[in-house]
């Protein structure tokens, strides 16, 4: 009774995991998607406990201290701080897999024979291998985030062949491991742990600033597959379900962020594949010219005169916070007529979605938020582009300069429209330490300092304007 109880709540867990993914599609859904997973995910804890046999004063305490934990993290990481977060949970998801394949492998209760012991033993020693490789490649991954790692690839010479050798090495433990009797096959096990350690780590370290986003999505996908080997581990069939769908969303991702980079999904996987050994990345073609600031009144004149605007936000609009600001800005706008667009890059931020999520959280209408591919073939009829904090999307040497470490990622166009301001506080170079020739153009206007001081002063200018023409009526 129990157990098929147990069963149709797994079921109707795992449909409303997938009934979540869906949800999460559309920025409209997002919200009904969240709840969805928040109930499955209710359901999946309530019927996994259901068939505990005791245990449950361990179980409460570790959830009770869990939850306190991550719902303090939760509250109090910035916006800008998610993806760090999110790499760090998915190191938690691979280091769970090696405990529970470790204490699977050392289970007194375990007695399969035969074939069925067999496939157990692949089960455990695969479970190990995508965890070890998930936890050292997440904990490198917030290193880089973070920024306490360079995000530099690192180009060992035969770095290919080194990978190559972890992998072989592991298989031939694997065939170690699964003719040891007792509990022998605890070292090969534990030496694979090791290697596999060492081969996520050399497998994230490779890959350079540029490739980061599609990493984060990758190493989402690992931590999958490692829930999903658990799941076999375990005996459950849930944990299998919600496994396979984070592994197969998150490479579904990955490879549509590389499409969207225009990057070889192999070629960020194992970091500049094809590319010369240990040749340093490029640094892209020497800039020349001067760059022309502005001052927040000016580009509040530059504003108000224009038809058309284009907005568009980066990793600056999200460190400063200018979101609000900026939507009463586009409101006055559009108050007086003007069309005014945001635009958004697909790597905008530091998470997929960054930017989707610090708008809407703005109130800013879903129908004025524009893709790139939407927008690109907009910007020579548009007459000014308000850049806020952004620098790697628009810069134009990832079209024609083949020597910048972006080259072949589409950008954002900028440079086609009238005017171009950009706003950031110097010239500093964004996540890919790149410099952007689209601040040296003709038609650029740097507006220094602090994204959410110039948005302030901007929207006084305008409101400013706005007072006087209602006095002069
Ligand atoms: P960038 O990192 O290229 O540029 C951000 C710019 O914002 C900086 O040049 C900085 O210049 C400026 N800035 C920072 N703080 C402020 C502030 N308070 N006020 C005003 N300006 C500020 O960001 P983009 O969004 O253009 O590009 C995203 C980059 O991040 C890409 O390289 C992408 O590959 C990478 N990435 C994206 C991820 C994703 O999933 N979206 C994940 C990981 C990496 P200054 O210091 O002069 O102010």
């Amino acid at each position: 009774m129990l157990d098929s109880l147990t069963t149709v709540a797994y079921i109707g867990a795992g449909v409303l995991f997938i009934l979540s993914l869906g949800g999460l599609s559309t920025q409209e859904t997002a919200r009904r998607g969240n709840l969805y997973g928040i109930i499955g995910m209710l359901l999946a804890i309530a019927a996994t406990a259901a068939r505990m046999n005791g245990g449950y004063p361990v179980l409460g305490g570790v959830v009770v201290v869990g939850a306190l934990i991550g719902a303090t993290l939760a509250a109090r990481v910035a916006m800008t701080s998610m993806p760090e977060l999110v790499a760090i949970l998915h190191s938690f998801v691979g280091a769970a897999a090696v405990l529970v394949g470790f204490a699977t492998y050392l289970d007194p209760n375990q007695h399969l024979t035969g074939v069925e012991a067999k496939i157990h033993e692949v089960e455990i020693f695969l479970g190990v291998f995508v965890g070890a490789v998930t936890f050292t490649g997440s904990v490198i991954a917030f290193g880089k985030l973070r920024g306490s790692i360079g995000s530099k690839p690192l180009m060992l010479p035969g770095r290919h062949l080194i990978n190559l050798a972890m992998v072989g090495g592991s298989i031939f433990l694997m065939t170690r491991f699964m003719g040891a009797t007792g509990h022998a096959g605890l070292i090969p096990l534990g030496i694979m742990t090791g290697i596999a350690c060492v081969l996520g780590i050399h497998l994230v370290m490779a890959i350079g600033g540029a490739d980061m986003p599609v990493v984060v999505s990758m190493l989402n996908s690992y931590s999958g597959w490692a829930a999903a080997a658990a799941g076999f581990m375990l005996s459950n069939d849930l944990l299998i379900i919600t496994g396979a769908l984070v592994g197969s969303s998150g490479a579904i991702l990955s490879y549509i962020m590389c499409r969207a980079m225009n990057r070889s999904i192999v070629n960020v996987i194992f970091g500049g594949f094809g590319a010369a050994e240990g040749a340093a990345p490029g640094a892209g073609s020497a800039i020349e010219g001067e760059p022309t600031p502005v001052e927040a009144d000016e580009v509040a004149t530059i504003m108000a005169e224009a038809k058309s605007v284009v907005i568009v936000p980066g990793y600056g609009m999200a460190v400063a916070q200018a979101q609000h600001p900026l939507f009463e800005v586009a409101k006055i706008l559009r108050a007086k007529g003007t069309q005014v667009r945001f635009a958004i890059h697909p790597v905008a931020g530091r998470l997929p979605g960054h930017m989707n999520v610090l708008l809407a959280e703005a109130k800013v209408p879903y129908d004025i938020v524009l893709e790139m591919e939407e927008i690109n073939d907009d910007f020579p009829e548009t007459d000014v582009v308000l850049v806020i904090g952004a620098n790697d999307i628009v810069n134009p040497g990832a079209l024609d300069d083949p020597s910048s470490p972006i080259y072949g990622m589409p950008v954002l166009e900028v440079w086609k429209a009238g005017t171009t301001v950009v706003m950031k506080r110097s010239m500093a170079t964004g996540y890919s330490g790149v410099d952007n020739p689209l601040f040296y153009k003709e038609n650029s206007r740097m507006l220094f300092g602090d994204a959410k001081k110039n948005v302030d002063a901007i929207l006084g200018t305008l409101r400013g304007g706005q007072s006087q023409a209602a006095a002069a009526e």
